[in-house]
């Protein structure tokens, strides 16, 4: 069996605080975008293979699609086992959530294969054991992510549109940046409310204008690129640009899929990966 796993962007990224359990509160607009990795998922006798194209990934227990398998295998009680390899098209630790949605594509896919019929909650529950943005994967389309970023509210699917992602050659944990945040104060919150009302009224030129991530200005203390890169691709045509999640990948907005490969030819051959996408329901 063949399953896609969908990356996503950040329309906007909130945090409202930090939790008694240690957890930020998040408040996020979801998004998934075209750009996927290919799963193939074999049943075997018994265990958990996993390869990747990407020689520098762990294909064990480190790895989110065999913790998936292994919590999905253990949950439905299968006694088989699967081979799993991942063509990995995603930039890893980008921001785009590519472990994630190869967590969500091995629980969904794995769910089909072994017909185990558990329900879109239930795999929506267990992804949230493993992963935070996996639920999103799971379901997909355009969300608002609210809590750890673990519950997810379903919004209208935007008017397709198109994606410039340059994502410089530099990588910064995760936690290094929420850590970095909790050092100073946030300069500009995104109104989140506001920006659900264009959505909802499939305003994208106005949603995008709008996007906030204020985890945006804690990542340009570390790539100062950041904000080089997002106004490149404005001048280039973008209606909007920012990064998405914790960085450092940096996306622009355009309405046609020409405009966006013509800005992307100018972001080629200075060591940053450059991808053209777009919105996906
Ligand atoms: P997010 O947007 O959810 O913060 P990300 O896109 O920034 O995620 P990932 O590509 O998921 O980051 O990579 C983060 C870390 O996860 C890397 O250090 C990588 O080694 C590890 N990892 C584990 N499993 C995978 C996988 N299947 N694909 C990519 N990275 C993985």
């Amino acid at each position: 069996m063949e399953v896609f796993a969908n990356a996503k962007i950040n329309l906007s990224l909130d945090v409202l605080g930090v939790r008694e359990d240690g957890y930020h509160e998040v408040r996020m607009l979801m998004q998934s975008i075209g750009l996927a990795d290919r799963i193939t998922l074999d049943p075997i006798p018994s265990g958990i293979m996993l390869h990747t194209n990407r020689s520098y990934l762990p294909c064990d227990a480190r790895n989110l699609a065999y913790r998936a398998a292994e919590l999905f295998l253990k949950e439905t009680n299968t006694s088989s086992g699967v081979k799993m390899n991942i063509i990995k098209k995603i930039p890893v630790s980008a921001g785009l959530a590519g472990g994630s949605t190869d967590a969500a594509a091995v629980l969904v896919g794995l769910n089909q294969l072994f017909g185990t019929k558990l329900s879109r909650r239930r795999l929506c529950e267990l992804g949230g054991t493993l992963g935070s943005d996996i639920p999103f994967c799971i379901l997909g389309g355009t969300a608002l992510a609210t809590g750890r970023g673990e519950q997810i509210h379903r919004l209208p699917p935007l008017p397709k549109v198109y994606l410039v992602l340059v994502k410089p050659p530099i990588s910064i944990s995760t936690p290094k940046i929420y850590t970095a945040l909790d050092q100073q104060e946030i300069a500009c919150h995104p109104d989140t409310d506001a920006l659900i009302e264009k959505i909802k009224a499939r305003d994208v030129s106005g949603l995008a204008q709008e996007m906030v991530n204020v985890l945006e200005p804690v990542c340009e203390t570390f790539e100062p690129r950041i904000s080089e890169l997002r106004e490149k691709l404005l001048s280039c045509g973008a209606i909007g640009a920012r990064m998405s999640g914790s960085g450092p990948t940096v996306f622009g907005i355009f309405e046609t899929y020409e405009q966006a490969a013509r800005a992307a030819d100018a972001f080629r051959g200075r060591g940053d990966e450059v991808i053209v996408t777009s919105t996906r329901r």
